[in-house]
């Protein structure tokens, strides 16, 4: 089944064609320059610019796929979370898309899409699995016991785990998005020079929440004192990895789920990976290309979940659109 996938949550227009659950392309127009002078992104923009780029990029992607848009069975796109005008932008297309075709819609809630993304390379692994999606919007750890069905074990109580390196890297006078400047700088810097306090974890029975704001606030301390900026940013990595990663296999350990995805754009994070290689699990992980937003994650999760029927056209976007 060839499956098209557009994704428009946020500042990247995502475009993908995905066949038999393999990745045949995978196109995404990043907004970063647009947004980066204003320090966050201005959703009357972000919409705009969808706009302009989403027919050039569906052209692309067909081209690279070598594939013609008649041939497309299945059109899917992001229905939410995410700036209502941005999701509006793909999500509109794609139904009108679905509807020329005469071929079916699905709508594709977006974390399920970072969720398929970590088994981009592995059609064949089988549920239940733990899941950690760490983005820029979430720090969500789920169980997922059989496609389709999760159930929220954690999520964070203050910044999401990418928002933290964010703003850290803000901090520090780096660039955005701040995740790999904060890796690139941290490996120039010592681990252990600067104190940085373990977050505390949620509680209790089914609790598995993660906190980042206390190391945000940690890191504004360390720079109003002046301290090396590339050991700061060691040691903000190092306490961030180890408390995902302190999280997750606690969970591990409660819940007897030996298998893990790890999801959204913080899953690139080499010392996240390292540190989670250790614990001997079994891990999957994104493709390059396919941590951050994207519409192959899209298409992916739609082909997963296709169960012979399409959404109806009527289905509306949704800004706000829990998971589980
Ligand atoms: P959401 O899916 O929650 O709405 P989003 O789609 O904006 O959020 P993603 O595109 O999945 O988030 O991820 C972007 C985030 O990942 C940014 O916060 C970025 O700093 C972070 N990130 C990217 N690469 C790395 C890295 N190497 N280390 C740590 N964080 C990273
Ligand atoms: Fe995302």
């Amino acid at each position: 089944m060839l499956v098209l996938g557009i994704d428009t949550s946020c500042d990247d227009t995502g475009v993908g064609l995905v066949r038999g659950g393999r990745v045949l392309a995978n196109k995404v127009a990043s907004q970063t320059l647009l947004h980066q002078r204003f320090g966050g992104v201005v959703p009357e923009l972000a919409s705009r610019e969808h706009t302009q780029v989403i027919d050039g990029l569906l052209e692309q992607a067909l081209a690279e796929a070598g594939v013609r848009l008649r041939d497309v069975e299945l059109v899917a796109a992001t229905r939410g979370p995410g700036l209502i005008g941005a999701l509006l932008v793909g999500y509109t297309y794609a139904k009108g898309l679905a509807l020329a075709l005469g071929k079916p819609f699905a709508a594709v809630h977006h974390l399920e899409g970072h969720l398929y993304a970590a088994l981009a390379d592995h059609p064949e692994a089988l549920p239940p699995f733990l899941a950690l999606i760490a983005s820029g919007g979430h720090s969500h750890l789920f169980r997922v016991a059989a496609w389709g069905r999760y159930e929220l074990l954690g999520a964070t109580m203050d910044d999401a785990a990418g928002e933290a390196f964010d703003k850290v890297a803000r901090l520090l006078g780096l660039g955005y998005p701040g995740g790999p400047e904060i890796e690139k700088l941290a490996a120039q810097g010592d681990p252990q020079a600067v104190p940085f306090g373990m977050p505390l974890q949620g509680q209790g029975p089914g609790q598995y929440a993660f906190s980042f704001s206390g190391l945000k606030t940690a890191a504004l301390r360390a720079v109003e004192k002046g301290l090396n900026k590339a050991d700061i940013a060691a040691g903000f990595q190092r306490v961030a990895v180890e408390h995902l990663a302190s999280v997750v296999l606690r969970a591990a350990h409660d819940t007897g789920l030996q298998t893990l995805l790890v999801t959204g754009g913080v899953a690139q994070n080499r010392a996240l990976r390292g540190r989670l290689e250790q614990a001997g699990l079994r891990l999957f992980f994104p493709p390059r290309g396919m941590a951050t937003d994207n519409g192959a994650m899209i298409a992916l999760a739609a082909w997963r979940r296709w169960s012979g029927q399409g959404d109806p056209l009527s289905l509306p976007a949704a800004a706000y659109l829990p998971l589980a």
